[in-house]
């Protein structure tokens, strides 16, 4: 029988890429979106299938009944992308609390109220392929980005803990840090700072999120039982750690 799979931010950017190649591959995917209606109605049309939901991932309440309506209507998780995040950039001693605490919402708390979820489920059915989207700069930090890069070396963090507790489930729990992938949020990035990140980056462009896509659908294949608790750095060279 196909797994389900749940994409948040299924509908845009890299989480569009990783709903198309998991529709593709034959999951049943139900995708997250939180409010870029025209953009999951889009994906809707095209995918047949493929199952569009609203709500926000900063919000726990929002993920436990969203994920309950996932359940009833296309089945149990079998495989969660928590892929959805935010970017609210400036430097830290010019950042409101604001800036931070949102970030963290949909960056971070996002791991919780998505994971705890469906983790249960997973447990008993001795089977789950968690897989949670970092970023390059929750690796190496990035001036600007106080908020995200402590947001996403939680995520790299979170995967580590939750993997350990969940091998012996059959579950396993990996993350991918992606570098600089054109989609909208690295399209709001200057056209100046743009061309000294491409001039860093030892391929000479910009990664494509079908790339990470293909990393995602990898890990949450069943092969793949071994791999757990893992950081997959996607970004073409440019920041390699050991
Ligand atoms: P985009 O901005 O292109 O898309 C973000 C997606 O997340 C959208 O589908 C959006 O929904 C959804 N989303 C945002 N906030 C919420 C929320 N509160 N609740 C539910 N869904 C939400 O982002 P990318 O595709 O570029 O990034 C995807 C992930 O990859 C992010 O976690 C990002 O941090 C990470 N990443 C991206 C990199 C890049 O270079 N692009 C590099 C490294 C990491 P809607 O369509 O409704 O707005």
């Amino acid at each position: 029988m196909a797994h389900v799979a749940v994409v948040t931010g299924g509908t845009r950017g890299i989480g569009l890429a990783i709903t198309e190649e998991l529709h593709a591959k034959g999951y049943k995917v139900a995708a997250v979106y939180s409010g870029n209606a025209a953009a999951a109605q889009e994906a809707a049309a095209r995918l047949p299938g493929l199952a569009c939901f609203k709500w926000d991932v900063g919000d726990p309440e929002a993920c436990a009944a969203g994920l309950q309506q996932v359940a009833d209507q296309v089945g149990p998780v079998d495989v969660l992308v928590n892929n959805a995040g935010i970017t609210r950039d400036g430097m830290f001693h010019k950042m409101g609390f604001d800036a931070w605490r949102e970030v963290m919402r949909v960056d971070l708390d996002s791991m919780f109220n998505m994971t705890r979820p469906v983790i249960d489920g997973m447990r008993s059915r001795n089977f789950g392929r968690i897989i949670n989207i970092s970023s390059i700069n929750g690796q190496k930090g990035q001036m600007g980005q106080v908020n995200y890069t402590a947001a996403k070396a939680g995520v790299i963090g979170f995967t580590k803990a939750l993997a350990q507790e969940n091998a012996f489930k059959g579950i396993t729990v990996n993350c991918i840090a992606p570098g600089y992938i054109d989609t909208d949020m690295v399209a709001a990035v200057p056209e100046e700072a743009m061309k000294k990140i491409v001039a860093a980056i030892p391929v000479g462009r910009l990664g494509r999120a079908d790339e990470i896509a293909y990393c995602v659908s990898f890990l949450a294949n069943e092969k793949a039982g071994f791999i757990t608790g893992a950081t997959l750095t996607i970004n073409g060279g440019q920041y390699i750690t050991g």
